[in-house]
């Protein structure tokens, strides 16, 4: 069985930068059986961050330049938080390794999960798109990382890998 790798808010964990717990959607529990062992994971907590904790937003770029040096996270009152982020997503590739993992679901719009969308750095609540940090340092790295919303691509995902 292939192991996934999948947002810990995602499976109901309390690691939401904002201390709430997310309910955790039937469909994705039951796309989940169907798929493979489940390995939840939080990069912001994994790096050291606490919860709850301020939230923050990828400042002139996406994940691929945070990743890069050419680009920085910054929480709300303009703290640098860059390093926790980098170590998150570095230890979410650790793990992935580790686990033989070939894909993940990661919570969509996150500076460390989202995959199509980000916020834009102006804590306005505006998306742009772009990935997170976790997001760009799987996928540079090989392993597919879908939404919460694409479920039926991670299915299809994983069938086509287990025929191989
Ligand atoms: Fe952690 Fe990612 Fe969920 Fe944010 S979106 S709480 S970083 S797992």
């Amino acid at each position: 069985m292939q192991n996934i790798l999948v947002s810990a808010c995602l499976l109901g964990e309390r690691v939401r930068y904002d201390g709430l717990v997310l309910p955790v959607s039937n469909r994705l529990i039951d796309a989940l059986k169907q798929m493979a062992g489940v390995i939840p994971f939080c990069p912001e907590v994994a790096g050291g961050l606490p919860v709850p904790r301020l939230s923050s937003e990828i400042s002139g770029g996406d994940g691929n330049l945070v990743l890069d040096r050419k680009a920085i996270v910054n929480d709300i009152k303009g703290n640098d938080v860059t390093s926790f982020f980098i170590a998150g997503a570095e230890k979410a590739l650790e793990t992935s390794i580790k686990n033989n993992i070939r894909a993940a679901i990661l919570k969509e719009k996150s500076p460390s999960c989202g995959s199509a969308f980000i916020y834009d750095g102006t804590f306005t609540k505006t998306l742009k798109t772009g990935r997170g940090v976790t997001s760009a340092l799987l996928e540079n790295n090989g392993i597919h990382v879908f939404n919460e919303m694409d479920i039926e691509d991670a299915l299809a995902f994983f069938e086509t890998i287990k025929q191989q």
